[in-house]
């Protein structure tokens, strides 16, 4: 793409972030280009777009992640550049490598980045070489029990096996005991294939009670690699997140200026470009170890931009057009927190519980945000992500924000299908939440029958 130019933008994704997507592009003028299928009729994101393509077929594998079907839409609609949005094809190297072939850009980092931060193993060499703490393990992919076993006496337990190609919170197994990795081993690697279409494996060590911080980075094609700060994202569940908040409560200004250092210097050494996030574990002592590198934008992303006053997807499209990023800022002034609401039963494991909205309404008011696709009437498919809307606020202090979490939380009226609101409602009351004295095991011991 040139500078400044109309652009004709694909949006390859749904829901949510697809809107999210569209309201950028039509902020700088762009003709945002949306797809659908037969399994959401009625789908209002794409209501936001100008255009819009039906993608034949059901499964993803037939829509979304079709990878020769979307080149063709691309081809046929005249398409200059593709926003993947995150999941499907966002972190899918060879779509991109494509995408750049036929001369269409891909709104994202470069190929490389993709492909190497995509693997886990290989983040963690390319992080630990530029000089970032990584959590302790294999430098490579290991193939036997034995390779395993050998691991595990180095670093000692717990430890964690782990899918070098694993995505939102899957192909991860704890282990306690040589018997443990023994008896573990060959089916996590048989899932991980299955997943993942790669059964590699990672040994780490298992961090106990770490909190899970991130950093957002931001990189231009001219040299410019600039971080946004931290996310607190440790209310996880089955290692998915369900709220993350900005500034994090536990980093002091010492520990967010190292961070945000390490983050920029594993962004560098693969020369990222765009937006990026850099996760790391924190254990009880402040040290922080690289977990992985997102290559995408992710979905709390709004809480940055709530604190920061970026459009962190709008950067994206001019960073992909060459610009250079419009500034930056170190230092969080205000607080955001979102929460995720899932169509989930949280008294009942976080059940998905899709089916249709028969009423809705989504709070407002002075610093609330919902970035969602949903309305009253519109069924939720059971194929997709359970999430349907992100509720963001932000205040000047973390106190302010809970409470303006909280009410706006109760203004929200979503029925006909369960929600993880009235987990959100509670967890807004709990003295551990708001005394910041949580770590990614908090949900383990979070009482959710009284919901
Ligand atoms: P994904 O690609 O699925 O996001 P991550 O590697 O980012 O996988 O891990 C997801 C979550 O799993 C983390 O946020 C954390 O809660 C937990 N986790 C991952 N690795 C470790 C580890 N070595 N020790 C403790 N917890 C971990
Ligand atoms: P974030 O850090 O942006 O919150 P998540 O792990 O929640 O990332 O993933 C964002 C979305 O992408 C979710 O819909 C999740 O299910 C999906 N996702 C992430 N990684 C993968 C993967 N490797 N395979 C399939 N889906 C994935
Ligand atoms: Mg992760």
């Amino acid at each position: 793409m040139k500078d400044q130019d109309h652009k004709r933008i694909l949006i390859a994704n749904r829901g949510e972030i697809a809107a999210r997507i569209a309201r950028a592009c039509r902020e700088l003028g762009h003709t945002a280009v949306g797809v659908w299928t037969d399994n959401e009729v009625h789908a209002r994101h794409l209501e936001y777009c100008d255009e819009w393509v039906r993608l034949p077929g059901f499964t993803n594998a037939e829509t979304y992640l079709n990878v020769e079907n979307i080149l063709k839409v691309c081809k046929d609609y005249k398409i200059d550049g593709v926003h993947p949005g995150y999941g499907f094809l966002s972190e899918n190297a060879g779509f991109a490598e494509k995408l750049t072939s036929a001369g269409i850009t891909f709104i994202g980092p470069h190929v490389e980045a993709i492909r190497s931060m995509g693997d886990k193993a290989i983040s963690k060499q390319i992080a630990k070489k530029a000089g970032v703490p990584v959590v302790p393990g294999s430098a490579e992919a290991i193939e036997s029990v034995e390779g395993a076993l050998e691991i595990a006496k180095e670093i000692g337990y717990p430890v964690l096996l782990k899918a070098v190609a694993g995505g939102g919170g899957r192909g991860m197994r704890q282990c306690f005991s040589d018997d443990d990795i023994r008896n573990q081993f060959e089916a996590v690697q048989r899932e991980s294939k299955a997943a993942f279409g790669n059964g590699d494996l990672l040994v780490e060590k298992y961090i106990i009670n770490p909190r899970h911080i991130e950093v957002q980075i931001l990189a231009d094609k001219k040299g410019n690699t600039y971080h946004f700060f931290e996310r607190e994202c440790s209310i996880q569940r089955r290692h998915q997140k369900l709220v993350e908040e900005t500034p994090s409560p536990i980093v002091s200004q010492e520990l967010r200026e190292k961070m945000g250092e390490a983050a920029i210097k594993g962004a560098e050494a693969i020369k990222y470009e765009g937006a990026g996030t850099v996760e790391f574990l924190v254990d009880k002592n402040g040290d922080f170890y690289f977990m992985e590198m997102n290559t995408r934008i992710q979905v709390e992303h709004p809480i940055t931009e709530e604190v920061t006053d970026y459009d962190l997807i709008k950067e994206q499209i001019k960073v992909a057009a060459g610009e250079e990023i419009s500034g930056r800022n170190y230092y969080p002034q205000r607080h955001a927190i979102e929460c995720r609401i899932n169509a989930e039963d949280p008294s009942n494991d976080f059940r998905p519980s899709p089916g249709k909205i028969t009423n809705l309404h989504f709070p407002g008011g002075h610093g609330v945000r919902v970035d969602s696709h949903v309305y009253a009437g519109y069924t939720i498919p059971p194929f997709y992500d359970s999430m349907i809307a992100k509720l963001i606020v932000s205040a000047q202090t973390r106190e302010e924000a809970l409470i303006k979490m909280k009410r706006a939380l109760q203004e929200t009226v979503i029925e006909g299908i369960k929600t993880t609101i009235p987990f959100h409602i509670k967890l807004m009351d709990d003295p551990n939440f708001k005394a910041g004295n949580f770590t990614t095991k908090f949900m383990e011991s979070f009482d959710l029958s009284d919901l």
